[in-house]
């Protein structure tokens, strides 16, 4: 069923989202809108399954105020990740927890890969859906609908995904880089620092991705990408990426630059695992420094309100620690103070259910869903 919200709809779905229950006259009091015209917005919500009503508490004298809640129990949304030979589905309700397990479809070839998308989009888009999250990595260009480069198509480039979208038929589709999907969950499970300006980067091994959030959106730019801070260079000497290139930041972070240094062949994992300071794994002191010049001047140069890392490596204190460290030591003067060095350590970074997230943004917050612009006149 499509779902067309308004802006009165939106804002108080956002209100409830960031305070978990509000009442209609609490929603009155915190918009413009009128006691009665709230009361007929939230009566739509609650009728198409978006909201519920609460018990109400029962304070004192008079009529107890009822509270509303997001209705996790009615509608789902529907978050698909095209990956490097897979795609991951999984339904997502609207609190952002997810329905039953992901799927994974294992893709032999690229040309399979928006047949089997569509597929996964017919066989999980009910009645009850609202919305489609599409990730793709690499660049994507929202007005034409179509990945222009991204690892998961093995060059097989451009791709038209016009096909996803017929599939989804009236649910709209939000279609997004897989780092501004991550950057979408991570706005949507921290809406205290919504209105920063936020630098999100993405690090496992062998791979790095950035998203910028301005004022709360994904940044656009010529086409939608990760502001691909993983190929950002050094003159150091790397396996040749696949981006064509060496000394890419994605190939330092990574198992096999380790292992060129000094043969051990241990996973980036392990050898952090096994460590207690990073002095006694001169390999991993050099890549945490490279990893940490790049971090430094991609925030020197887009001067955040919060640097957010996202890593499974940050569980390791000895690595966390040295990168923040080497990060804030390499800030410039003036606003090394002013931004903020987070850590979050969220599994599954670039899969189906992060996905699912960039539907729940675009229903909660402005901005996420962009429609394609009409042709110029
Ligand atoms: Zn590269």
């Amino acid at each position: 069923m499509a779902m067309k919200l308004d802006a009165n709809e939106r804002l108080i779905l956002r209100l409830i989202w960031q305070r978990r229950a509000l009442s209609r006259w609490e929603l009155h009091e915190l918009t413009s809108s009128t006691p009665n015209q709230v009361g007929l917005d939230a009566g739509r919500l609650v009728k198409r399954g978006l909201l519920r009503e609460r018990i109400p508490d029962i304070t004192g004298p008079g009529r107890p105020r009822v509270p509303l809640e997001i209705d996790p129990s009615r509608r789902y949304v529907l978050g698909l990740a095209l990956r490097p030979g897979h795609i991951e589905c999984a339904r997502l309700n609207l609190l952002g927890a997810m329905l039953g397990r992901q799927i994974r479809v294992d893709i032999a070839v690229p040309d399979r890969m928006i047949p089997s998308a569509c597929e996964l989009v017919k066989a999980h888009v009910g009645p009850d859906c609202i919305g489609v999250g599409l990730s793709t990595p690499g660049f994507v260009d929202l007005d034409q609908r179509q990945i222009l480069s991204s690892s998961a198509m093995a060059g097989k480039v451009p791709v038209a995904l016009a096909p996803v979208y017929s599939a989804s038929g009236a649910i709209p589709v939000t279609l997004e880089n897989d780092m501004h999907a991550l950057a979408a969950r991570w706005l949507m499970t921290h809406e205290a620092f919504g209105k920063e300006d936020v630098v999100l980067v993405f690090i496992q091994d062998g791979e790095l991705g950035a998203a910028v959030l301005i004022d709360g959106q994904p940044n656009r730019g010529c086409a939608v990408g990760a502001n691909d801070l993983g190929h950002m260079r050094v003159m150091v000497r790397t396996e040749l990426c696949h981006c064509g290139h060496y000394g890419c930041l994605e190939r330092i972070c990574s198992t096999a630059f380790l292992r060129n240094l000094d043969g051990n062949g241990e996973s980036l994992l392990n050898r952090l695992a096994s460590i207690r300071t990073l002095s006694t794994d001169p390999s991993l002191k050099k890549m945490t420094r490279y990893l940490a010049t790049g971090l430094a001047n991609a925030a020197n140069f887009m001067r955040p309100n919060r640097l957010v890392l996202v890593s499974q490596f940050i569980r390791y204190p000895v690595f966390s620690d040295a990168l923040t460290r080497f990060v804030r030591r390499r800030l410039l003067a003036g606003i090394a103070d002013r931004i903020q060095i987070d850590l979050w350590d969220q599994p599954g970074a670039s899969n189906g259910e992060t996905a699912g997230w960039l539907a729940l943004a675009s229903l909660y917050r402005d901005g996420w869903n962009r429609m394609p612009s009409p042709p110029e006149q």
